[in-house]
């Protein structure tokens, strides 16, 4: 599958343009855009407006979105299907972990840290209609103050994307 092969993925895609979400967030969207058909799609918000399954922008204030580090996918965990989806990527991300070298991911209850270590997640805001996953450095974020947010060496990998296709590829065909 190329880009730009249906409406879906035209829609996702144009949520980049114009943008710089750093080159591990845009390698990742492309992969899952070109290999995973229901994040070509939209979901219908709380409002009735459709919004693309791949988000990386949120509010521009500072934080690890806006500054181009984070990838939201649309995944709701109270359907069975999308949850189990969830699950799979969420196994693809962590065997690819060091190609990829993020630096967090978030799901439902439960947080990855960049070393792989599984932990609870306890803040209020439980990820229960989205994975989320970050290249943010909160040492480099530290050092400025908590004035700006760099990007890590890491946000500039792009060599992950074949062995992820690869990955994603191995389970697509019981999705
Ligand atoms: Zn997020």
């Amino acid at each position: 599958m190329g880009a730009c092969t249906g409406l879906g993925v035209c829609k996702g895609l144009q949520t980049f343009e114009g943008n710089k979400p750093c080159p591990a967030v845009r390698t990742l969207a492309q992969v899952l855009l070109d290999n995973v058909s229901l994040l070509t799609e939209t979901y219908v918000e709380v409002n009735g407006a459709p919004l693309p399954r791949l988000q990386w922008k949120k509010d521009g204030t500072l934080n690890r979105h806006d500054a181009g580090l984070a990838l939201d996918l649309i995944l709701f965990a109270n359907r069975e299907s999308e949850k189990q989806l969830a699950s799979e990527i969420i196994e693809a991300f962590l065997e690819c972990r060091p190609e990829m070298q993020w630096y967090s991911i978030i799901y439902m209850n439960f947080q990855y840290d960049r070393f792989g270590t599984r932990s609870p997640y306890t803040e209020s805001d439980l990820h229960m209609t989205h994975i989320h996953i970050d290249w943010l450095n909160y040492g480099l974020y530290e050092q400025t103050g908590k004035t700006s947010i760099p990007w890590p060496s890491e946000a500039y990998r792009t060599g992950f994307a074949d062995i992820l296709t690869e990955r994603l590829n191995r389970t697509y065909s019981s999705w």
